[in-house]
């Protein structure tokens, strides 16, 4: 089938490859000119594990193309695939400038039959929006052609965003047309084989789905780590807590780890989307407020700790850091917990010297050549006379570091454990201080 995706940042590069993989014609395209002439030179815009592989073996089969021209991205696809990015407006609710934009451009150049796809994160009636701004540009042009809107929220996550997509856990398709529903069915089949994964439903229960599903992973989070500052007021350890709930089914395992505040492109955003949703209906959602100000306060966590250990002092200090992206497997930096922590130890005027092993690159986009942040080679380079290490994202290469080497070289001899990565008798073990997550800290 031929298939164009609008927009090729994670979500669409990703759904691009992967359909081209089972064997469709993909056209991607975005306005980004320097992003699609970085892939047509065998570039890869973003660090997802997996992707280069798979764009390269497409497009040298010919099934993967990119472009920035919109005109040929309508002409190409029976499916048009809106991935473009759902900002937070000032409010904090989603700006769909970008959706709407490829809904014109859609309506605009459109001659025969489409179905448009919302891939992108949207709030509940933006399938509506979109069909009313492609009914008027066609109505602009003076030439209507037939066209259905299909909600079809992506789930995958970054890190795992191939194996996501190949071996999805479900298919959302919202529709009040069966005809679409059958074609989207078509189109997911190669994804569909081993159970029916695929889930029609009305338009608005699909959009409303993508937020429930970020809502309720976002609550899960923020109250283990409501229940992490509990337990270290009452003296408890909050690991002993999680495995003691998690043995619960009806709790489970995942998704319950205390730390230092969620960040990514998703959770912030959508939770704060989806409360701003609610009180345009006139329903004040207290639940998702709560949330949303739990984790703020909790992003404040690493850098209190950091201030209380050096009481007050961290002028002139260096901390070193393991770990920028707001989570392993990505460079993704958006609203990452590392940001919050290093903003906090420049105005205190600290400096920073971090490692992470893929988002040196996005780091220095983000802060260009900071005299106070230094971005390293590897882990030990982070530590080599520093004051202290904070541990800020879990990547499996934090894990198990030589603690003896660590002490030695640190000036203070403390760690800041943002994702409890250890056994604090280990680490006191070594001779270290060991400050982490709702744990009574133990010198
Ligand atoms: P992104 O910022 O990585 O990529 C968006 C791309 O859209 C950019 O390359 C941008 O240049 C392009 N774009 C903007 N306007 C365009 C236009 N008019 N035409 C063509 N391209 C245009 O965003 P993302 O992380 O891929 O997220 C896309 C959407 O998917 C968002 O709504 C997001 O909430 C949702 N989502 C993201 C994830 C994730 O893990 N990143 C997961 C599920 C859903």
């Amino acid at each position: 089938m031929d298939v164009t995706i609008f927009g090729s940042g994670y979500v669409g590069l990703v759904t691009g490859a992967c359909l081209a993989e089972v064997g469709n014609q993909v056209l991607c395209v975005d306005v980004d000119v320097d992003k699609i002439a970085l892939l047509n030179s065998g570039g890869v815009p973003i660090y997802e594990p997996g992707l280069d592989d798979l764009i390269a073996k497409n497009k040298q089969a010919g099934r993967l193309r990119f472009s920035t021209d919109p005109e040929e991205g309508v002409a190409h696809g029976l499916f048009q695939f809106i991935a473009v990015g759902t900002p937070p407006d000032e409010d904090g609710s989603a700006d769909l400038r970008h959706v709407l934009a490829v809904a014109a451009a859609i309506g605009e150049h459109m001659t025969s039959y489409r179905v448009i796809v919302d891939k992108s994160t949207v709030p509940v009636g933006t399938a509506d929006r979109v069909a009313e701004t492609v009914r008027l540009a066609q109505h602009e042009r003076g030439h209507a052609v037939e066209f259905d809107v299909v909600s079809n929220p992506e789930f995958l996550k970054e890190g795992a965003a191939i194996d996501d997509f190949m071996r999805p856990d479900r298919i959302i398709v919202g529709t009040d047309n069966p005809r679409t529903g059958e074609l989207l069915r078509a189109l997911y089949a190669p994804f569909n084989r081993n159970h029916d994964r695929v889930m029609v439903m009305g338009v608005r229960s699909a959009e409303l789905t993508k937020y429930a599903a970020n809502a309720m992973l976002a609550t899960k989070i923020s109250f283990m780590n409501e229940l992490s500052n509990i337990a270290e007021a009452v003296g408890a350890d909050i690991e002993m807590v999680r495995v003691g709930i998690g043995s619960d089914p009806r709790i489970g395992y995942q998704f319950i780890y205390p730390g230092c505040g969620y960040g990514g492109s998703c959770f912030p955003k959508d939770v704060r989307a989806l409360e701003r949703t609610a009180r345009s209906k006139g329903y004040q959602a207290d639940l998702l407020q709560a949330v949303e100000a739990v984790n703020d306060r909790q992003k404040n966590l690493l850098f209190s700790k950091i201030e209380q250990y050096f009481q007050g002092n961290l002028k002139g200090k260096t901390l070193a850091l393991w770990g920028l992206a707001f989570k392993p497997n990505t460079d993704d930096m958006r609203e990452a917990s590392s940001r919050r922590l290093m903003e906090q130890l420049w105005a205190a005027g600290a400096r920073v010297r971090a490692f992470d092993p893929v988002a040196a690159e996005e780091a220095r986009r983000l802060y260009g050549d900071r005299a106070d942040l230094e971005l390293v080679e590897n882990r030990m380079a982070a530590v080599e006379g520093a004051d202290a290490l904070v541990i800020v994202t879990e990547w499996n290469e934090f894990r198990s570091p030589d603690l003896s080497a660590v002490q030695a070289q640190l000036r203070s001899p403390v760690i800041f454990d943002g994702r409890n990565l250890f056994d604090p008798a280990q680490v006191n073990g070594a001779g270290l201080t060991y400050v982490s997550v709702g744990r009574v800290p133990a010198c």
